[in-house]
């Protein structure tokens, strides 16, 4: 074993568990494409200011969790990125994407970093799933980003899922609201615990959100967000939730969900598993229409989106029961060498099936017999082929069936057919 260990928070993902990775992304890069989501990478890390100014400088993240760096030792700093959204619309700015069409459907499966403390479904790198529909946030688009996320877990199986769902109002609902909540709480000061007492000034939407339940019985008379909501808003809101329901998408409409994030403006939700523990957050997303303009964009650019994390997908998933068996497929055929001064012809031979378009295996080690069989079986390899001195000279070749233990003497393009035929029947098998 070597001495040097994964950097706490992070983890490897081997063959095995890639194989269950590969299942739930295929299923988002196939459902992304019925939704009309195209896919879209952007680098690891930004300049810091666009976090500071899009996610809000008063939130966790970036008040504490953001792996931030000055490259040339000083200069301008740069963050590797905590979430994607301010990445995403940075780019789509840059390029002016939104010229070229005035609706873009992005989506994305990225790595994302934050210095949280590491517990179980908590890490430092992790991935989300996430789209951002630019160019358009009516109750229908609000609508579609919910329905393609809650597709996906519907595609992958998932049970025991809760949809909350909220509208934070427009940013001048809020900014009354924020009034009438820190008028609120200003009496109750004093029994406010230390990050609340943050939050007052510069956020005081999160203590909504705390999980203290001194806190929580404080707040549990504030007036609600909803009770300032404007006609625009409670009218849009209706409209998402009639959409929703008319799609058969069971939610909760949670008047004390405000989400993270700044941005966020009308309609916010989350979904959470009851196949998680202490860290049941699935998912989330919301409309904010007003990123753009922190960004410096001249105008507005409606949009939503929403984040799913990856790991806590597949953490819900294997408790459920839901993932294929972490085994990585095998090879068609693997090439069993009995003597090494044939190898070099077997090797050549190998090759040739590969440039047929068969997965072929051949032992580089120099190993017996026996044991390349025994490689070609833990492989789960479907044939074995042997190459030896006599098959060579004779173009005829033994190729054995290692599911049935049937053995055939061909010659090779006789034992290329019976391979394509078997490895076409394989993938017939549910
Ligand atoms: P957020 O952008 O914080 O709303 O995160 C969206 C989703 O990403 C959450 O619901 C989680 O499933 C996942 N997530 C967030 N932070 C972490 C983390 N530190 N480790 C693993 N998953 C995370």
């Amino acid at each position: 074993m070597s001495h040097y260990q994964v950097v706490k928070g992070a983890r490897d993902i081997f063959p095995d568990e890639m194989v269950q990775w590969k299942h739930v992304e295929d299923v988002m890069h196939w459902l992304a494409r019925i939704y009309g989501f195209s896919e879209i990478r952007t680098p690891v890390f930004e300049y810091t200011e666009l976090f500071q100014r899009s996610i809000g400088s008063a939130t966790d993240i970036v008040g504490k969790e953001m792996f931030t760096f000055f490259p040339d030792g000083s200069g301008r700093s740069i963050t590797l990125r905590p979430e994607m959204t301010a990445g995403v619309m940075r780019a789509a700015l840059q390029k002016n994407l939104l010229a070229s069409a005035p609706v873009q459907k992005l989506y994305y499966i990225s790595e994302l970093f934050r210095k949280e403390r590491p517990q179980a479904g908590r890490q430092r790198q992790f991935s989300q799933f996430g789209a951002e529909l630019l160019g358009a946030s009516s109750p229908a688009a609000v609508a579609e980003v919910i329905m393609f996320m809650m597709h996906v877990f519907d595609e992958l199986g998932l049970s025991g899922l809760r949809l909350r769902i909220n509208s934070l109002g427009s940013i001048d609902d809020r900014r009354r609201y924020r009034e009438a909540l820190r008028a609120y709480l200003a009496p109750h000061y004093d029994r406010l615990d230390d990050a609340s007492r943050e939050r007052f000034e510069k956020n005081p939407l999160r203590i909504l959100d705390s999980k203290n339940p001194d806190m929580q019985e404080i707040v549990a008379g504030a007036p609600r967000l909803h009770e300032h909501l404007g006609d625009e808003a409670r009218r849009d809101f209706d409209l998402v939730l009639g959409y929703l329901s008319g799609r058969g998408i069971d939610y909760r409409i949670d008047h004390l969900l405000v989400r993270g994030l700044d941005y966020y403006s009308y309609t916010a939700f989350e979904v959470t598993s009851t196949a998680l523990g202490a860290q049941d957050a699935l998912g989330g997303g919301g409309r904010y229409d007003s990123l753009a303009l922190e960004l410096g964009s001249p105008k507005e650019v409606p949009a939503a989106g929403f984040a799913v994390g990856m790991e806590r997908l597949l953490i819900a998933m294997q408790k459920q029961g839901l993932l294929p068996e972490a085994v990585p497929a095998g090879p068609e055929v693997c090439i069993i060498v009995p003597q090494q001064e044939f190898f070099d012809q077997a090797f050549a031979l190998a090759a040739r099936l590969r440039d047929e378009g068969i997965s072929t295996a051949i032992d580089l080690a120099g190993r017996s017999m026996k044991a390349q069989l025994r490689e070609a079986g833990r492989m789960r390899a479907a044939s074995a082929l042997f190459v030896g001195g006599d098959e060579l000279s004779s173009g005829m070749f033994p190729l054995k069936d290692l599911d049935a233990s049937f053995q055939e003497t061909l010659p090779l393009e006789g034992a290329i057919a019976r391979m394509r035929e078997r490895s076409i029947t394989k993938q017939d098998q549910p």
